[in-house]
């Protein structure tokens, strides 16, 4: 295991986006912000400050969602849905186009493996889009029998229509920029909302990029604007937005509780995307060979920065050695160093605090009692680099077991013949229930534990399927309401239903 100190440069593009003067996108038009100040882009593998992006104010919220308003009454309500269809697919095709570039910024920003970083913003952004292009011409209401009504004497006929919310504002995390940005954005558009986007403050570059590309793809002004920034400044100005009429967000559950008080001024819809501490339980008649790279890719994707990482797992103790010892072996060698090195399997936390937080995680793991199987260490040097770290122990009572860590850390514990109720119960003692995943070769084992598992997400024999056709979103601290499929598009309508008397 080794961090490659040096840095690997980007391309003449990439560098050539980094060096521009980035500011705000709001009605078509890049601007100042109000408050002229600026925030430090660092990348988290070398420590470097790449770039500088623009702090958004509360004039420049007033000025985004008005002009967002302005857009939804506007140009945007007559474009048919069939042109909505093209303009997203040429949205996609755009970020296509631009895959070496947006990859490279989604590796600079976040540390993601460059690999990985493509693989999402395919996955995640261009197919994402595509998938919500498909949607624009299928959106419908329906026509309702009705019984005659009182002083009625001729034929009626009611019908409800499928209206776009308004407004969104969309507000996303650091761990997947471009995806999270493309989540919100693509049912936005292909529902006929106009939206704000809030990218984290930490990773703003990949948003900022869209920006550039919905204007060139020909989306009408305002239709999307992008105010980087902070959450406590911006972010906290658009949820209370008496003028938005929807916030998506995504983050952890303690801003998603703050965002569900504040927004309640004007009833305003909100989803909630949040945090996670998924089960994975593996029986023992599982297929060994596919568990463990799947524990691997369960616990350590995204360097374990993953609101779906299986970071619990359960394990019969006939082939508890095995499957953990496996896991460990792989884990150990694995490659740490910047995501630009194509050999690098796993990259940087995503700063300097986040690794201190996951550090704190891993020392009271080993004060705790648990036992330290490998890792356990953040590596020496520039990057904020944290070795791939396994515990296990007898019970699930300790920190590691039950708060969200957001980063490699995997807790294990072997279970015995118990009923699958019972490995249920342990698998579902935690406060969050976004996904889990269960292994075995018995298929009626898995499903109906896939039944058992109180979770947003269930996956048999691989974990945290994601496809934008696949409904996603957490039961209890995990979330409010759900994303992706046709699901996902209910955030962002309403329903109007039209009675017409004869
Ligand atoms: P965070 O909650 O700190 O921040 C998320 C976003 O909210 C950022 O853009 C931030 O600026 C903004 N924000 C912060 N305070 C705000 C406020 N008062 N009002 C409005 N906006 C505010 O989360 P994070 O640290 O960026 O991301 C990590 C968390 O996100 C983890 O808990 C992870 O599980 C969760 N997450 C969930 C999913 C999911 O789909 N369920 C996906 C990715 C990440």
């Amino acid at each position: 295991m080794s961090a490659a100190a040096e840095t690997l440069a980007p391309s003449s593009a990439t560098r050539e986006f980094l060096d521009q003067d980035h500011k705000l996108f709001i009605n078509g038009r890049w601007q100042r912000s109000s408050t002229s100040e600026r925030t430090v882009v660092v990348d988290p593998a070398t420590e470097a400050q790449i770039t500088t992006t623009a702090i958004a104010g509360e004039d420049d919220v007033e000025q985004a969602v008005a002009a967002a308003r302005a857009a939804f009454k506007g140009e945007w309500s007559k474009i048919n849905s069939h042109n909505r269809t093209r303009l997203l697919l040429k949205f996609a095709d755009a970020i296509d186009a631009n895959m070496a570039l947006f990859s490279e910024l989604e590796v600079l920003d976040n540390g993601m493996p460059v690999g990985i970083a493509t693989y999402c913003v395919r996955k995640a952004g261009s197919d994402f889009l595509r998938y919500y292009a498909g949607w624009c011409t299928k959106i419908h209401g329906q026509t309702i029998p009705v019984s005659p009504m009182e002083a009625a004497n001729g034929d009626t006929l009611t019908y409800t229509r499928r209206e776009p919310v308004g407004v969104v504002a969309a507000i996303t995390p650091w761990n997947a920029p471009l995806p999270m940005a493309v989540m919100k954005l693509a049912p936005a558009l292909a529902t006929g909302c106009t939206i704000v986007l809030k990218p984290a403050e930490l990773t703003p570059l990949s948003a900022l990029l869209l920006g550039h590309l919905a204007k060139e793809v020909g989306i009408p002004d305002g239709v999307v604007n992008i105010l980087t920034g902070h959450g406590s400044q911006a972010g906290a100005a658009l949820v209370a937005h008496d003028d938005v009429n929807k916030i998506a967000f995504t983050g952890s559950t303690e801003v998603g509780r703050q965002i569900l008080q504040q927004a309640g001024g004007n009833l305003k819809k909100v989803t909630l995307e949040l945090g996670g501490k998924s089960p994975v339980v593996v029986f023992p008649d599982a297929d060994i060979q596919r568990v463990i790279p799947g524990v691997v890719r369960a616990a350590y994707f995204l360097q374990g920065q993953n609101c779906m990482a299986g970071t619990r797992l359960f394990v019969h103790q006939d082939i508890f050695d095995e499957v953990v010892n496996g896991v460990a072996d792989v884990v150990s060698r694995m490659k740490l160093g910047p995501g630009l090195d194509p050999s690098s399997e796993m990259g940087p936390l995503i700063s300097a605090q986040q690794r201190e937080t996951v550090m704190g995680y891993i020392q009271s793991g080993k004060e705790s009692g648990a036992k330290l199987i490998t890792g356990g260490e953040a590596l020496e040097g520039k990057g904020y680099f944290v070795q791939p770290t396994i515990f296990s122990h007898t019970n699930q009572d300790i920190k590691i077991a039950r708060e969200e860590i957001f980063g490699p850390v995997l807790f294990t514990q072997a279970f015995g013949d118990s009923d699958l109720q019972a490995i249920a119960d342990e698998a579902n003692r935690s406060d969050y229930g976004l996904s889990g995943s269960v292994w075995t070769r018995d298929i009626s084992v898995g499903l109906k534990m896939a039944a058992l598992i109180d979770a947003g997400q269930v996956s048999v024999n691989c974990h945290a399927a994601v496809d934008a056709a696949i409904p996603f979103g957490g039961n209890k601290l995990s979330g409010w309401g759900r994303e992706f499929g046709q699901e996902g598009l209910e955030p962002y309508l309403k329903t109007k239903a039209t009675t017409v008397l004869f």
